[in-house]
């Protein structure tokens, strides 16, 4: 992290903490900087960790993530054991990812695509997250 820094902000940055005391030897904390974190934000733990979790859980449950439509829903008559033990078929799906407008296909194994179904993924193109949707 403190290669992200401009070397001027770092200096200010470990010189706030040394008065904080957060650590009282310069030279020993820059010896052991990859050992030893110090917390160098303001913000309390137990603040820290509600933001953690509501990001889990921002991520954990799809909410604000783009969407797209499945422009092509085709069985692919094909079938082995993975399939005939879970059941259901194999699917050739495409889409245009919402990010970088690009086609992208994917093969999935699906049960009842009659029924509303989404898929949660990443485009493989850009690697941004994505929700498809029928
Ligand atoms: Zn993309």
């Amino acid at each position: 992290m403190a290669k992200c820094i401009p070397k001027d902000r770092q200096k200010s940055a470990s010189q706030a903490c040394q008065k904080k005391g957060m650590f009282l030897d310069k030279q020993a904390y820059y010896e052991t900087i990859d050992k030893n974190p110090v917390n160098m934000t303001t913000i309390h733990d137990r603040e820290y960790a509600g933001h953690l979790q509501l990001i889990k859980f921002l991520s954990d449950s799809w909410l604000f993530v783009k969407t797209a439509q499945f422009k092509k829903i085709e069985r692919i008559d094909s079938r082995d054991k993975y399939i005939n033990y879970v059941g259901g078929d194999y699917y050739h799906l495409e889409a245009t990812c919402p990010h970088c407008e690009k086609d992208i296909e994917y093969v999935e194994r699906l049960g009842d695509v009659n029924q509303p179904f989404w898929l949660g993924t990443n485009c493989p193109r850009c690697n941004r997250k994505l929700k498809v949707v029928k």
